[in-house]
């Protein structure tokens, strides 16, 4: 399994974050967001001749671009390298080439990753003579795009898609379970996976360059066969102002795209904090199981903080979704490690089950029956029938004779059903309403 992760990458003001907005705005008009997850400034998907696509904006991630220091531009630039597949370079024709500019370009030059040169801002034709300036910073064909009016980013997209690995290779089922930890800095991942598989895997050679890919390791412990996904950026620690959620959040994405199931661990001397929502919301938006592990508790005083309070904390932050396994483990002490595992196993079978149409039917139009879709402007709206589609996660089209009149509390509604009625915990369910 491989990825398909863009990140922008510029000077501040050169139009990222509108550019960012456009690539996924052209997504959200064909598919749904799954219910409850909020959208995020910087990470999102895209989609082009039906090529789905992670993107980016490290600009995003930026608080005052007055700021901004060129080391630190720098830096986001080396994590774009390591953690994405191709990084989409963004200038500005109005200015034309700046020092800043220059210095990004020696970096993806010597990088030699896949780079999409793109100039932006480039409203009418008179600029795009403006723009020729551009290829003299050596990093090949410039595409030329106005990210205000959309113009020239079919073009540019088509040759992004060219650049992402081959399709079938990376749609090829794998059999094992694979998992992943994620969670912000210090929460204890590497302490749990040396717990759980009891063996230092830490150990790694920090050669740069050399740790961009992701590192499958197969383990058969406790009567399990599973793969633990491993990532560059979980490893190389300690390299970057580890406390910025930009680095935490751009190194969980290439590991949650790759695993089936994540293991999201909260500390829980520190309760739930926005970073772990923001890593939960990068786990829901790729339709990833999860169990969320609460770790540290051997540092807890029972007494003070119970294991009820925190669930409900984490319920609160994640409604309407909180159908999810949570345990209180110690890494240290390897309290519930073992439990933890049999969870992901559990949520990964939850995750890939099929549920036979008439099954389906039985129980939904029963439901449906009891509680139908509100009518609407005296319109009454039918759900005919309804079956699981043939997708690796949970997908649901429900028939009906108006199905862009049912909104969302309805479709709330069916998605606790088939909760209740099924076994769907740690899973984020799709739910489509079609014609028939
Ligand atoms: P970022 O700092 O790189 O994320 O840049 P922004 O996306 O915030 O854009 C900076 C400014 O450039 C904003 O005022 C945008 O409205 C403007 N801008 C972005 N794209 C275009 C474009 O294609 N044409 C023009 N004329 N202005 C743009
Ligand atoms: P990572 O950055 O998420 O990989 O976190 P580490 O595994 O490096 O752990 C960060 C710190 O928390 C280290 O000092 C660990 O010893 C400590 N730690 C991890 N898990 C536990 C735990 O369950 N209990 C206690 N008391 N400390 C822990």
């Amino acid at each position: 399994m491989s990825s398909r992760i863009v990140a922008i990458v510029g000077r501040p003001n050169v139009g990222k974050s509108t550019l960012f907005n456009r690539l996924i705005e052209q997504r959200k008009a064909i598919v749904d967001e799954t219910a409850g997850v909020t959208r995020d400034r910087n990470y999102g998907k895209g989609e082009w001749i039906g090529v789905e696509y992670s993107v980016i904006d490290t600009g995003g991630y930026v608080v005052n671009s007055e700021d901004i220091f060129e080391a630190e531009i720098n830096k986001q630039v080396h994590l774009a390298i390591d953690e994405a597949d191709v990084i989409m370079f963004v200038v500005d024709v109005e200015l034309g080439i700046t020092d800043l500019d220059d210095a990004i370009a020696n970096i993806l030059r010597r990088s030699k990753k896949e780079v999409i040169l793109v100039v932006n801002k480039v409203d009418n034709n008179n600029r795009i003579l403006d723009a020729q300036e551009f290829y003299g910073l050596g990093l090949g064909e410039i595409h030329c795009i106005s990210s205000m009016t959309g113009s020239g980013t079919g073009d540019m997209l088509d040759a992004l898609v060219a650049k992402f690995p081959n399709r079938e290779s990376l749609e090829e089922e794998h059999e094992l379970p694979h998992i992943s930890v994620v969670g912000r800095p210090n929460v204890g991942k590497s302490s749990f996976i040396n717990a759980l598989i009891g063996e230092d895997r830490n150990i790694v050679t920090d050669v740069a360059g050399t740790t961009r890919d992701s590192i499958h390791t197969r383990y058969n412990k406790f009567g399990h066969d599973f793969m633990i996904v491993d990532t560059a950026g979980l490893r190389k620690k300690g390299k970057v102002s580890e406390d910025l959620e930009f680095y935490s959040v751009l190194r969980s994405v290439r590991t949650i795209e790759n695993s089936d199931v994540c293991l999201l661990l909260i500390d829980a001397t520190r309760g739930v904090e926005a970073q772990d929502m923001n890593i939960l919301n990068l786990i829901l938006k790729n339709k990833k199981g999860v169990v969320i592990l609460v770790n540290k508790w051997d540092l807890i005083d029972k007494d003070t903080m119970t294991t009820k309070k925190i669930t409900e904390e984490i319920h609160n932050r994640m409604a309407p979704f909180t159908d999810v396994p949570i345990v209180f483990i110690s890494a240290l002490t390897k309290q519930r490690v073992h439990k933890a595992l049999e969870l992901a196993m559990e949520v990964h079978e939850n995750r890939k089950q099929r549920i036979k149409t008439s099954e389906l039917n039985e129980v939904m139009l029963e439901a449906i029956e009891n509680y139908g879709p509100p009518s609407i402007k005296g319109k009454y709206i039918k759900i005919k029938y309804c079956t699981q589609l043939p997708s690796p996660t949970p997908t649901f089209a429900f028939f009906a004779n108006l199905p862009q009149y049912i909104k969302e509390p309805y479709k709330r509604y069916l998605e606790n059903q088939l909760r209740d009625n099924f076994n769907f915990t740690g899973v984020p369910v799709q739910i489509y309403f079609r014609q028939k």
